[in-house]
């Protein structure tokens, strides 16, 4: 095991020992199936710039209105559906982005959102970076929570823990970051899927802009901490 892995996993076994397992992504259905997948990747392009109980709010509304599938998505107008997401925030532009995502699984792969989604990651990852409005960080998401298929979804608050603990430069964009991630940690979607969310966890908590590191469980891996010599 290399330096770096061994510390990725400390840093790993002192959050989950401090949250437990965090059981992301939510979804009311089974992410087993069609309509939870489904769920899980509207929720993915909810969820830019806003936090999770405003795209709880959305996804309530979507689900009141009856248009938790493909088809009806495809038939709704943009506008329309731009008052129902209302709550997620940005909802012109998230209405249209979803638009264009469930017409892009339309028109290529007959609304079947499963067929979509159960292919290797490559055609996978760039098909969704070809739908407007999906980033890497939504397109990840959604191949390693709705596929469940190993990508390490990275943001701006895995940047700023691993920053803060001198793993990653400053200047590291969303690719390296991901590299990193995926060169130094055991290819495991369960493990992958369960470090990005303890990650969120931490910054939620503590790593937030003016760090809170004395009751963080990373302190203790942190040598620039203040509070590392007391661990
Ligand atoms: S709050 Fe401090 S110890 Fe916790 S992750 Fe941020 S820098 Fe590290």
């Amino acid at each position: 095991m290399s330096k770096t892995q061994r510390i990725l996993m400390e840093m790993y076994d002192a959050m989950r020992s401090h949250f437990g397992p965090r059981k992301w992504w939510p979804s009311s259905q089974p992410r087993s199936t069609p309509a939870g997948k489904l769920e899980i990747c509207i929720g993915s392009i909810l969820t830019q710039n806003t936090n999770w109980g405003n795209v709880e709010k959305a996804l309530a509304n979507l689900q009141a209105a009856g248009l938790m599938s493909i088809p009806q998505l495809c038939a709704k107008r943009s506008d329309s559906l731009g008052k129902i997401i209302r709550p997620a925030g940005y909802y012109n532009v998230k209405a249209k982005r979803l638009k264009n995502f469930v017409r892009f699984v339309c028109d290529e792969f007959d609304g079947d959102i499963a067929a979509f989604l159960n292919r290797p990651i490559e055609p996978l990852r760039r098909d969704l970076l070809s739908i407007n409005g999906v980033g890497p960080e939504t397109a990840d998401s959604i191949i390693l929570y709705a596929a469940g298929k190993p990508t390490f979804v990275v943001d701006a608050y895995t940047k700023r823990i691993f920053t803060r603990h001198g793993l990653m430069d400053e200047s590291a964009d969303y690719e390296s970051l991901r590299r990193f991630c995926q060169t130094h940690l055991p290819k495991s979607t369960k493990l992958w899927n369960d470090y990005h969310a303890q990650l969120v966890a931490v910054s939620k908590d503590f790593c937030k802009p003016t760090p809170r590191c004395d009751h963080c469980p990373l302190a203790g891996s942190n040598k620039k901490c203040p509070s590392h010599n007391a661990h």
